[in-house]
């Protein structure tokens, strides 16, 4: 879009592009994720940041049986499915993947620090009033990309995401090749999975060299509260309570984390199925629309969404077009496309 005729501001709460960590890594797709990179131009730029050799998976169970070692198979650039230097699944640092979206385009369209309350529909279109008071200009559409807890969604859904009985427990370990070189070896350049109780540990390695170690389990809200202990200090006493008699391997991912990295998710999700009628000059995209549990589709299926939306935007303006069919286009699309991923998720 910054490179048509279309003008747009991005209201953003951060109050800069390197004030957060963001998290973990992603494996982005040749159909969906990749789709949006291309079009934007910026497969070069990408190519320096994705980490093709992240996409190899090992699953292991509590045991310690490895049932899977792709690492140990064909690497997965050669597997002749994606474009042979990137591969159909690369891994890239949510940080970087951010920080080049960033930069491509005009600093002035970002206005950091402006968190929106609300929005406002009026007689010739939508205001957007910010945390501060503010209000912005009239705008003649505004997209929800505000995440899980879109402050755009309540004027198209009742709808809110619901607690979906999962919890994510995030451990970081810095430094692992010189302070842990086991655990370095275990995971490998990509995802370790071990399953076993309906329970799973899933280790990954940053771009860092360093491993984050998603532990997802289920767990009623009433019990998370009654164990409402401080994970970072008790990382022991956590082991004990989630992963007991699992291998002494697998739970150091969880036993030597750093303390200060430690985070503690009640992961939501929006109904399958979830839609709403249109309404001119308001539409969602990602998560705001269609918040699923983490399975790796969340940031492929945003990229996609921007994508088919900015192309349905571009060619309505264009043709000179009514901007509502366009919309209703990406939505009736995207509507489907969610459906699926939330009910796989
Ligand atoms: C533990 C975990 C692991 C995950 N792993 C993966 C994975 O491996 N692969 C994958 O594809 N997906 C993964 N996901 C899902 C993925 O993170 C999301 O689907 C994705 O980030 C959605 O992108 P988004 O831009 O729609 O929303 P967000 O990433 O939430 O971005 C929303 C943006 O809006 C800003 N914002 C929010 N509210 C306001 C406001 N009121 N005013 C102004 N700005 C606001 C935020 O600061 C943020 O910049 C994971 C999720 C979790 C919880």
């Amino acid at each position: 879009l910054p490179s048509t005729s279309i003008s747009i501001t991005v209201f953003e709460s951060e109050p800069s592009a390197s004030s957060r960590s963001q998290g973990g890594t992603l494996d982005i797709h040749t159909e969906s994720g990749q789709r949006l990179i291309k079009a934007a131009g910026l497969l070069d730029a990408f190519k320096k940041i994705a980490r093709p050799e992240g996409d190899v998976m090992k699953i292991a169970d509590k045991h310690g049986v490895l049932h899977l070692d792709e690492a140990g198979e064909e690497a997965p650039r050669l597997s002749g499915k994606g474009p042979q230097d990137l591969g159909d699944r690369p891994e890239v640092d949510r940080r970087a993947l951010r920080a080049m979206l960033i930069e491509s385009i005009p600093a002035e369209i970002i206005k950091w620090g402006s968190k929106v309350a609300k929005v406002v529909s009026g007689d010739t279109g939508y205001t957007v009033v910010l945390a501060d008071g503010k209000d912005s200009e009239v705008f003649d559409l505004v997209v929800g990309a505000d995440g899980a807890w879109s402050r755009v969604r309540p004027l198209l859904t009742a709808e809110t995401p619901f607690y979906a009985g999962v919890v994510s427990v995030e451990f970081h370990i810095h430094d692992v090749d010189s302070r842990f070189p086991d655990i370095a070896r275990r995971v490998g350049a990509g995802t370790l999975a071990v399953l076993s109780d309906s329970r799973g540990l899933f280790a990954q390695r940053q771009g860092d060299g360093s491993v984050r170690t998603y532990a997802m389990f289920r767990a009623s809200g009433e019990w998370l509260d009654e164990k409402a202990y401080d994970f970072s200090k008790d990382k022991q006493r956590f082991a004990d309570d989630l992963f007991p008699g699992w291998s002494e391997r697998d739970r150091e991912l969880v036993l030597k984390a750093n303390e200060d990295s430690v985070v503690l998710r009640r992961l939501h999700m929006l109904p399958r199925g979830h839609r709403w009628e249109h309404q001119p000059g308001l539409t969602l995209l990602g998560d705001a629309a269609h918040v699923m549990l983490p399975f790796g589709e969340g940031v492929n299926d945003a990229l996609l969404d921007a994508l088919q939306l900015g192309e349905q935007l571009i060619e309505a303006v264009k043709e000179k077009q009514d901007l509502s069919k366009a919309i209703t286009a990406y939505e009736e699309g995207m509507f489907e496309r969610a459906k699926e991923h939330v009910e796989e998720s």
